[in-house]
C-alpha cells in the first residue's frame, strides 16, 4: 500500500566532509562537468535533497546513478512471496511498453489504436467469463480496486434508481460481503458510503458460507460480493451456491465477483467451475491484469453482464476533435502502455500458454503443500486446482514454541525472503498464518531453495531462549524490514480505528 507521506520538519542538510589538504576542491569542481566520473562529484559526497528542490541542475548520468544505487536497498522482486502482482514480463513486452510511455490513454482521438486494443482485451477477456456476446461492456483500470470502486456505484446507482422508481426511500445502502475482502471493499464502502454487512469467517471456514450470506440480504442490499480466491487462503467462494439461492427464493439481488486473482486462473485450471456470467444473478466481474494477468502493475479490468447494469449517468462523453468516447473511470489521464502490455500477453501466450503456465504454478503449489505438510505445518489453503496457486500454513497448536509465524516470517528476511505473515479475518480466533504466493517466476527450483531456507531458520530459532529471540526479532524488525527505513507515518492517522484491520486486528494482507 502506497504511504501517505508527510512533510517532515527539515533535519540539518549535511554537507560534504572537507576535502583532505591534499585534494584542491577545484578539482572536485572541475570534475562536476559532463565528463566526471559519477563518484567523483560532489553530488556523490553530499545527501540527496529531500526537502526543497535544488537550484541547480545535476548531470543525468549523476541522477540516475545515485537515484539506483538508492533504489537497490530495495528487496528483490523475485524472492518477494508477498505478492500476486507480476515480476516478470518477456523482452519483447518490455519494449512495446517502453515505447508507448510517452502515451495518454484517455487521449482516444491521437492514439485510437490504443483504444482499439483496449475493446479486442475487454473482448477477449470477457468472453473468457462467458460474457454475452453483443451486450458486456467493459474498460481498462488502474488495478482491481479501482475496478470494484466502480462496480460499487453501478450497483449502488442501480439499486437507487429501483427505489425511486418504487417511490422508497434510498437512503441507507448496504453491501454484503465476508470479513476477509480486500481492503479495497472497506474502502469502496466507506467512501461510497454504502454499509458493510459482513459475513464472518470461521475458524474452520475461511470463505462466506453461502445461506448466511443470502440471509443477510435485504431491500437495501444493493449486491453481494463474491471473492474468487481471497487473498488469505486463496480458496474459491461458491458463487454457485449464491446464485442458485437467490434465484430459488426469488430475490432480486445481483452478485459482483472479486476475480483479482482467480480471473485468469481458473478459466484455464478449472474451466468448469462456474462462477461467472454462466450464473445469471452475476452482473459485474473484475480482474487484476498485474496478478495473473501476468502484466506489471497496474491494470485491471471490469464487465459488466449488460449495459443495464451501468447507469448511463454515471457514464461521460469524452469528445475528442468531434469523435465522442464513452468513459467510465475514476482518473482520468494514464498510460497506455499496461493495457499494450496486457494484449501482448493475451495474444503471445494464448489459452494453451497461460493454460502451461497456471498448470505448473498449481502443481508447484501442491508440491509446496506437500513438503511443509512433512516438516509439521499445517496447511490451510485448497490443493489441485481447488483455489489459487498459493499455499496458506501455520503451525500446529498447542505446542510448545518460543516463536510465531510472524517470527519465522521475519527471520526468512535474513535470506531475502519476503514471506508474509498474517492475522487471519476475526472471528477464527486469531489464527495466524503464513502465506507464499506461487506466481509465474516461481519455478521448482526456487520452492526447493525456500523450503530449505524455512527448515534452516526454523532450526535456529530452536536453539534460541525468549531473551535471545526478542532481540534477534527486535533487530530484523528495525533493521531489516522496511519498518526501520520508512521513517514514522504521520500521527494523526495511526492506529486507525474504522476498519476491520483497526477494529479486530485482522491484517490487511498485501496483494
Ligand atoms: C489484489 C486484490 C484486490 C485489489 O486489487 P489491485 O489490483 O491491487 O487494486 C482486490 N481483491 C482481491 C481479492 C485481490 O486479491
Amino acid at each position: 500500500m502506497v504511504h501517505l507521506s508527510k512533510i517532515p520538519v527539515r533535519t540539518k542538510v549535511r554537507r560534504p566532509a572537507p576535502a583532505p589538504p591534499s585534494v584542491q576542491q577545484e578539482v572536485i569542481d572541475e570534475l562536476d562537468d559532463a565528463t566526471g566520473s559519477v563518484y567523483g562529484t560532489r553530488f556523490a559526497a553530499t545527501d540527496l535533497p529531500a526537502h526543497e528542490m535544488p537550484e541547480g541542475q545535476m548531470p543525468k548520468d549523476v541522477a540516475y546513478r545515485l537515484i539506483s544505487d538508492e533504489l537497490s536497498l530495495d528487496g528483490n522482486p523475485k524472492l518477494n512471496l508477498a505478492s500476486f502482482v507480476t515480476t516478470y514480463m518477456e523482452e519483447e513486452a518490455e519494449r512495446l511498453m517502453t515505447e508507448c510511455l510517452a502515451k495518454n490513454f484517455i487521449d482516444y482521438e491521437e492514439y485510437p489504436q490504443c483504444a482499439a486494443i483496449q475493446t479486442k482485451c475487454v473482448s477477449i477477456i470477457g468472453n473468457l467469463f462467458h460474457a454475452s456476446e453483443g451486450a458486456s461492456i467493459g474498460t481498462s483500470t488502474v488495478g482491481s480496486s479501482e475496478a470494484i470502486m466502480l462496480a460499487v456505484l453501478a450497483l449502488k446507482r442501480r439499486w437507487r434508481e429501483k427505489r425511486q422508481a418504487a417511490g422508497k426511500p434510498y437512503d441507507k445502502p448496504n453491501i454484503v460481503f465476508s470479513a476477509a475482502v480486500q481492503v479495497c471493499w472497506e474502502k469502496a464502502a466507506r467512501y461510497f458510503d454504502v454499509e458493510e454487512k459482513l459475513v464472518y469467517c470461521r475458524k474452520d471456514r475461511y470463505v462466506i458460507d453461502p445461506e448466511e450470506t443470502v440471509n443477510l440480504c435485504d431491500e437495501n442490499t444493493i449486491g453481494i460480493c463474491a471473492i474468487l480466491g481471497t487473498t488469505y487462503t486463496g480458496e474459491y467462494e461458491d458463487v454457485k451456491a449464491v446464485n442458485d439461492l437467490l434465484v430459488k427464493r426469488n430475490m432480486d439481488v445481483p452478485i459482483h465477483v472479486d476475480a483479482a486473482s482467480g480471473g485468469f486462473v481458473t478459466p484455464f485450471v478449472v474451466p468448469e467451475l462456474e462462477w461467472d456470467f454462466r450464473c445469471e444473478k452475476v452482473v459485474s466481474i473484475n480482474v487484476s491484469g498485474h496478478k495473473y494477468g501476468l502484466v506489471y502493475p497496474g491494470v485491471g479490468w471490469v464487465v459488466w453482464r449488460a449495459p443495464e447494469h451501468l447507469p448511463q449517468d454515471l457514464v461521460f462523453n469524452i469528445n475528442y476533435l468531434g469523435a465522442e468516447q464513452a468513459s467510465f473511470t475514476l482518473n482520468f489521464s494514464k498510460g497506455a502502455s499496461q493495457v499494450i502490455g496486457q494484449y501482448y500477453q493475451l495474444i503471445r501466450l494464448g489459452k494453451k500458454g497461460y493454460r502451461a503456465i497456471m498448470t505448473n504454478l498449481t502443481r508447484t503449489a501442491d508440491y509446496l503443500s506437500d513438503c511443509l505438510e512433512k516438516q509439521d505445518f499445517v496447511i490451510m489453503s485448497q490443493r489441485a486446482g481447488k483455489g489459487l496457486p498459493l499455499v496458506a500454513f501455520r503451525f500446529k497448536e498447542d505446542e510448545d514454541r518460543g516463536f510465531d509465524e510472524f517470527t519465522l516470517a521475519r527471520t526468512l528476511r535474513s535470506r531475502g525472503w519476503v514471506v508474509p505473515a498474517y492475522t487471519m479475518a476475526p472471528k477464527t480466533e486469531n489464527l495466524k498464518m503464513l502465506r507464499v504466493v506461487v506466481r509465474e517466476d516461481f519455478s521448482r527450483e526456487k520452492c526447493e531453495l525456500l523450503l530449505q531456507d524455512i527448515a534452516l531458520c526454523i532450526r535456529l530459532l530452536e536453539t534460541m531462549d525468549k531473551e535471545q529471540l526478542a532481540r534477534h526479532e527486535k533487530f530484523i524488525q528495525t533493521h531489516v524490514t522496511a519498518h526501520g527505513r520508512g521513517g514514522p507515518g504521520h500521527e494523526k492517522y495511526k492506529n486507525e480505528k474504522h476498519s476491520l484491520q483497526g477494529k479486530t486486528g485482522k491484517t490487511h494482507a498485501i496483494c
